[in-house]
């Protein structure tokens, strides 16, 4: 009987397996027309200065308007994208489109925009930064680039070198989701980078218990002495705000100021904001 249980079983699991490599076949080539087609858009969320109280700026996060499939979020999508290639296409059109949004903005806000590894690691990459900033003549000193810790995992010489360049051109270089890859604080001092942005779970650590606000001050006061600006990501509730705040994050970013929208919500985004007193 457990042997009949046990072929049973793996007749079940064959054509779910390929029930699995059929589906990420089709969405492989979902996403190729997609992009064809110009099914992706970029929303936006506000970066919050936590003691001017003033939006900085705002952060690019795509999404994938389907047909069929509706309004794709980018944990579906972009692991596959990098996997098949598509992700170099499609992140140069992402910075082109977040360079020509961010030129039309008011006050030199600025646009922070995610980057994958095997984008940046392409020959092409530091050529595309240049002609999207020259494209939409957006000052270099108006654009972020968001890399993670992955990227300088893999850490060539020749990846260090471009992203002083991309600096020195004025353009400035985020490190994010902090604390949820390896976490080297020795990162901060080998790489050039202008800001820390602590990932969201420190934040809800920091609800559960004190040394979850302890991590965050540790953080926040290294990068101070360095003289690099910390983000708090997915501040939700008005006491995460004020508990980043005293523990000295510089920046904000969550639903409590705003849900990302699209483009063409930048400008009601800024006046809701400034209608409002925060918490
Ligand atoms: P990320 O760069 O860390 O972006 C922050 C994510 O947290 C966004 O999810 C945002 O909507 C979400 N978020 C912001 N505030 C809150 C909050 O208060 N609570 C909660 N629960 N979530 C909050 P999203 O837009 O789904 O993006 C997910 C990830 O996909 C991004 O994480 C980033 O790693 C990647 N991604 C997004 N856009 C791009 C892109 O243009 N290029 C690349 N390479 N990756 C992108
Ligand atoms: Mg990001
Ligand atoms: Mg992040
Ligand atoms: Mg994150």
């Amino acid at each position: 009987a457990a042997k009949q249980a046990g072929g049973g079983r793996f007749q079940m699991f064959e054509p779910d397996m390929q029930a699995r490599v059929q589906a990420r076949r089709c969405l492989e080539a979902d996403l190729c027309r997609a992009f064809r087609r110009g099914e992706f858009e970029l929303h936006y969320q506000p970066l919050v200065n936590l003691r001017e109280q003033r939006i900085t700026g705002f952060e690019a996060l795509v999404r994938w308007r389907s047909p069929d499939r509706g309004l794709v979020p980018p944990d579906v999508f972009i692991s596959v994208a990098e996997a098949m290639g598509l992700i170099v296409p499609l992140g140069k059109w992402i910075l082109e489109q977040a360079c020509a949004d961010a030129a039309g903005w008011p006050n030199g806000l600025k646009v922070a925009v995610n980057l994958s590894a095997p984008q940046v690691c392409e020959a092409g990459f530091e050529a595309s930064v240049e002609s999207a900033l020259a494209a939409s003549s957006l000052d270099a000193a108006r654009l972020e680039l968001e890399i993670t810790e992955s990227l300088l995992l893999r850490e060539t010489e020749d990846t260090v070198t471009m992203l002083g360049r991309l600096r020195a051109l004025g353009i400035s270089i985020s490190l994010d989701d902090f604390g949820t890859g390896y976490s080297s604080l020795s990162y901060l001092l080998k790489f050039p980078i202008d800001k820390v942005k602590v990932d969201r779970s420190f934040v809800l650590a920091m609800d559960e218990r004190a040394e979850g606000a302890a991590i965050i001050r540790a953080i926040a006061g290294l990068c101070q002495t360095l003289g690099i600006a910390t983000t708090a990501e997915g501040i939700e509730t008005a006491e995460q705000l004020r508990n980043v705040a005293s523990q000295g994050c510089t920046e904000g970013q969550g639903y409590l100021f705003s849900r990302p929208r699209p483009a063409s919500e930048v400008l009601a985004m800024l006046t809701e904001f400034n209608a409002k007193r925060l918490p």
